[in-house]
């Protein structure tokens, strides 16, 4: 399946869109994501089977709107998310400190030895 831009109706392929996910939030438990086609930044929580979008709001993430993906699944780790479809797995990197180089980089894809 497709996964659309919610700005520009644009829909991208499972491993487009995850790659374009950068900076994971764990207080607020989202990540930002670029759209590849218009530029448009958005803030989504991924959820087992869906994307949440919404808006942060004193000091939480308020879901607005949700777009199923089924077999979405992931995972919270110290520094990081990890997202997975299917066989394929993303990881979107924690912003550690104010942005550097290095420090911020985009989703990814991770070959699973399975
Ligand atoms: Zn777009």
């Amino acid at each position: 399946m497709q996964i659309p831009c919610l700005a520009c109706e644009s829909r991208f392929w499972p491993d487009d869109y995850f790659r374009a996910c950068s900076d994971y939030n764990r207080g607020l438990d989202l990540v930002s994501w670029t759209c590849p086609s218009c530029g448009n930044r958005d803030d989504l929580r991924v959820l087992p089977g869906e994307l949440g979008f919404g808006y942060p709001c004193r000091g939480r993430f308020d879901v607005h709107a949700r777009v199923r993906v089924p077999g979405l699944r992931r995972q919270r780790g110290d520094l990081r998310l990890d997202i997975s479809l299917d066989t394929a797995c993303w990881r979107v990197p924690s912003r550690i400190r104010p942005l550097s180089s290095a420090a911020a980089g985009s989703a990814r894809r991770l070959h699973r030895a399975l």
